[in-house]
C-alpha cells in the first residue's frame, strides 16, 4: 500500500494527519513485534492505519448566549474482532493522532483480553475544566449525536477516559437513545449503575492494574515480604492501585499528582493520604512525609514503580535514572519505545499497559454483555469473572515471553497480533 506520506508525485513529504509523535510511537511498538515475528507486509500494513476516522465540528451555545466550536474525533482502528470498543477523551490539547493511537491500543487491548471488540476512541480538545455542567452536556450531545452514523451497540462502543466520567456516558447514551427512539444501554460502557452500569470502570483498572502487580510478584518469586512502591497520579486508577496494594501488604513510599508529590521510605498511610488530598485539595503540606517532584519521584528507588497518570512520563532522558525492578504501566503509554529499550536493556521487567490496565476495558465488557441480555450481575460476579480473565492473560502473557525468550510488551502484543491475524485470515479480504 502506497501511504501519503511515500505518494511518488508529491514533492514535499505529506503526513497523514494523525501521524503525530504519539502515533508514531503506537506504529513503532507495532513495528517491532512485527519484526520479531517476520510478518509479511500485506499483513502489517493495514493495521498500521486506522480503518477510518472522523473529524467531526462541534457548536454549543454557551452559558452567556454565545456558541463556541470545537473539534471532536472518532476513530476506528480494526474491526475483525468484532464492533469498536473505547474511550471518549476531553483535554485542551487532543489531536486526531493521539486519538489514534489510543485506538490501535485498544485493539491490542481488547484482542489479548479475548474480547469480541475492535479497537476505537475518541475524544473532543477542550478543556473540560472551564466549561460548566450545562455546557459540558451540551457539548457532550452535540459531539453524540455528530458520530451517531459510526456509532452503536454493534458498531463501536464507548466508555469514559480522560476527563469524561458516569455522567457523560449517560448523556451520550440518552443522546443515542433518543435519536433512536428507545432505550440502548449498551451504546455506552461505564455508565451510573441506575441505568445499567456495572462496575466502576476505575475501580476495575485499578484493581486489575493491582492484580497484575501481585501476579508478575509471584512470577518472579520475589523475595521482599512487602515490596515497596511508588505511584506516579494519584487519580481515579493510581489511588485504587495504591490503596489496594497498602492494603495487600506492600509498602507504599511515594504517590503524586500534577503539582508533585510524597516520599517516605518506611511507607506512607494512603488512606491518611486520600483523607488529607480530599480535605486540602492537593498532597502539599502533608506531613509524615518529604516532598518530591514528579521527576524525582520516578527515580525514587524502589521494587515497583506504577505510572497511573498520562502518556510518556518515562522517556529516553529518564529511563537510565530509574531505580525500580518493575515497572506496571497503570496509565496508556506511560513509557516511549527508546525508554522501553533502555528498561529492557537494564533488566527492568516491564508489565505493559495492554495488559497492566486491561480490567478497566473487560469490566466494560462484562456491562455491554449485561446490557445487550437484559440480565443484572452481582458485583462479586463481576469480580470473579474478572479475576479469571485477568490471571488467565496473565498467565498466557508470562508463559509466552518464556516460551519466546522476549519482554512482557512483545509477549502480550503477539498474542494480541495473533488473534486479530487469525481473524483477517478467516474473514479473508473484501472484494
Ligand atoms: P485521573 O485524571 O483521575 O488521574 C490522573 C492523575 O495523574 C491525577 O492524580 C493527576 O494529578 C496526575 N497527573 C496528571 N498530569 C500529570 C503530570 N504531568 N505529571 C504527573 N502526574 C500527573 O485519570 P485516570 O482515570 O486515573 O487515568 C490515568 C491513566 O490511566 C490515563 O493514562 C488513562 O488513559 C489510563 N487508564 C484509565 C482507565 C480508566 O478506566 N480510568 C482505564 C485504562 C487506562
Amino acid at each position: 500500500m502506497t501511504t501519503a506520506s511515500e505518494n511518488k508525485g508529491s514533492k514535499k513529504t505529506l503526513l497523514n494527519e494523525w501521524e503525530t509523535p504519539d502515533f508514531l510511537m503506537a506504529q513503532q511498538r507495532l513495528m517491532k513485534v512485527a519484526r520479531i515475528m517476520k510478518l509479511d507486509d500485506n499483513v502489517v500494513e493495514p493495521l498500521k492505519h486506522p480503518k477510518r476516522s472522523l473529524s467531526v465540528i462541534i457548536p454549543a451555545r454557551m452559558d452567556d448566549g454565545t456558541v463556541s466550536t470545537f473539534i471532536g474525533y472518532r476513530v476506528h482502528h480494526d474491526l475483525a474482532l468484532g464492533p469498536g470498543k473505547g474511550g471518549i477523551r476531553y483535554h485542551q490539547e487532543v489531536t486526531l493522532g493521539e486519538v489514534t493511537a489510543m485506538a490501535m491500543l485498544m485493539t491490542w487491548k481488547c484482542a489479548l483480553m479475548n474480547l469480541p471488540f475492535g479497537g476505537a476512541h475518541g475524544g473532543i480538545r477542550l478543556n473540560p475544566f472551564i466549561h460548566s455542567q450545562s455546557e459540558l452536556e451540551r457539548i457532550t450531545r452535540r459531539y453524540a449525536s455528530e458520530i451517531i452514523d459510526v456509532i452503536g451497540p454493534d458498531m463501536d462502543i464507548a466508555g469514559p477516559d480522560l476527563n469524561t466520567n458516569e455522567q457523560t456516558m449517560a448523556w451520550i447514551m440518552d443522546t443515542y437513545s433518543v435519536n433512536k427512539g428507545y432505550t440502548i444501554p449498551s451504546i455506552v460502557t461505564g455508565k451510573p449503575k441506575s441505568i445499567g452500569g456495572s462496575l466502576s470502570q476505575y475501580e476495575a483498572t485499578g484493581y486489575g492494574v493491582a492484580m497484575c502487580t501481585k501476579h508478575i510478584v509471584k512470577h518472579l518469586d520475589f523475595k521482599s515480604k512487602a515490596p515497596t512502591v511508588v505511584v506516579q497520579g494519584l487519580g481515579s486508577v493510581g489511588s485504587e492501585v495504591a490503596s489496594i496494594l497498602d492494603k495487600a501488604g506492600f509498602t507504599i513510599v511515594g504517590v503524586s499528582d500534577i503539582d508533585g508529590g510524597l516520599y517516605n521510605k518506611s511507607g506512607l498511610d494512603i488512606k491518611k493520604v486520600n483523607e488529607y488530598v480530599a480535605k486540602k485539595g492537593s498532597m502539599h503540606g502533608y506531613p509524615d512525609a518529604s516532598s518530591v517532584t514528579n521527576e524525582e519521584l520516578l527515580e525514587l528507588e524502589c521494587d515497583i514503580l506504577a505510572p497511573c497518570a498520562i502518556a510518556n512520563q518515562i522517556h529516553k532522558g529518564n529511563a537510565a535514572k530509574l531505580r525500580c525492578k518493575i515497572v506496571v504501566e497503570g496509565a496508556n503509554a506511560p513509557t516511549t519505545p527508546e525508554a522501553e529499550d533502555i528498561l529492557e536493556s537494564r533488566g527492568i521487567t516491564l508489565v505493559p499497559d495492554i495488559l497492566a490496565n486491561a480490567a478497566g476495558v473487560t469490566v466494560g465488557y462484562f456491562e455491554w454483555v449485561q446490557g445487550l441480555i437484559r440480565l443484572l450481575w452481582t458485583e462479586s460476579e463481576v469480580y470473579d469473572k474478572l479475576d479469571q480473565l485477568v490471571e488467565k492473560s496473565c498467565q498466557r502473557v508470562f508463559e509466552s515471553a518464556t516460551t519466546h525468550k522476549s519482554t512482557l510488551r512483545t509477549a502480550a502484543m503477539r498474542l494480541a497480533l495473533e488473534r486479530v491475524m487469525e481473524a483477517r485470515r478467516l474473514r479473508g479480504l473484501y472484494p
